[in-house]
């Protein structure tokens, strides 16, 4: 049996609306330390919306939305890390709380290059944190080391996932979330990534927390998952028990 303490981050009967409608329904989900906790849904789920709401982003989009007059979001409930209630957190201290977002369609800055990007990513690092982060990325992703001085809105989709998901390293992440890393990658790309995925897991501290659409390529390195739909989590387990409910297999391997 674990205990709470073997968890980064709770999530605790999470409620968003966008304007009336609901996006998050009523979720709760932990984060157990050191593992990698895979979220699956298909589009609208409400994937990124739980990413926003954990990295913090949800906050600013709030603002924003208020200061153009626009749409109204709320949230209700807890998201626990480290065993504090950190919902009213800003996004910018959650991150030097070592929570870090790497977000859906590897937002790297195009103009930059590859080595910009990451030094970007280490703001928040000592120059210590930073000559060891920058070793263990290009060791990770060896493709990145002749990439270094390429711009970055130059590089195949791939690589420029690769270069997201190193520059959130970067950033010195206690908790990494993932939101979608593979999508619309090449099957042997996201083999690849799912791969580094798990040798970030095996090779650090790092707690991990990923969401995707397709859970084929990256059941094989998930600890525990939940299956989103409308809003809700419907099913939840370890990688196997996902494995070999049929529900998932039909609705997330199209078998
Ligand atoms: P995708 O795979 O398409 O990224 P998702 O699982 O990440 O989907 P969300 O983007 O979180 O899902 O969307 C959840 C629901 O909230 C959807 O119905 C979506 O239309 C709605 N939604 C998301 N962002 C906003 C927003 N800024 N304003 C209004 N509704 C939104």
């Amino acid at each position: 049996m674990s205990s709470n303490d073997d968890y980064m981050l709770e999530v605790n009967d999470l409620l968003v609306y966008y304007e009336n409608a609901i996006a998050i329904n009523n979720v709760s989900l932990k984060c157990q330390k050191a593992r990698i906790t895979g979220v699956f849904g298909a589009n609208s789920a409400g994937k990124s919306t739980l990413m926003h709401s954990i990295s913090g982003l949800i906050l600013d989009m709030k603002e924003k939305e208020m200061r153009k007059g626009g749409e109204r979001i709320t949230w209700y409930g807890e998201v626990k890390y480290n065993g504090k209630d950190i919902i009213d957190v800003k996004p910018s201290d959650r991150a030097g709380m070592g929570l870090v977002l790497s977000p859906e369609r590897r937002q790297v800055f195009p103009e930059s290059t590859a080595m910009e990007n990451l030094k970007i990513g280490s703001y928040l690092a000592t120059k210590e944190q930073t000559k060891k982060s920058l070793e263990f990325v290009f060791k990770l992703f060896p493709e990145l080391v002749n990439m270094k001085k390429r711009e970055a809105g130059f590089l195949s989709g791939g690589e420029q996932q690769m270069l997201a998901i190193a520059r959130a390293l970067m950033a010195q992440p206690k908790l990494l979330l993932l939101d979608e890393p593979l999508l619309g990658l090449a099957p042997s790309v996201e083999s690849r990534l799912a791969q580094a995925i798990k040798d970030i897991k095996d090779e650090t501290n790092i707690t991990i927390m990923l969401s995707e659409q397709y859970a084929r390529p990256v059941f094989p390195v998930i600890d525990y998952g939940y299956v989103m739909e409308n809003g809700s989590i419907v099913l939840e387990g370890t990688s196997e028990e996902l494995m070999n409910n049929p529900d998932v297999l039909g609705a997330y391997f199209g078998m």
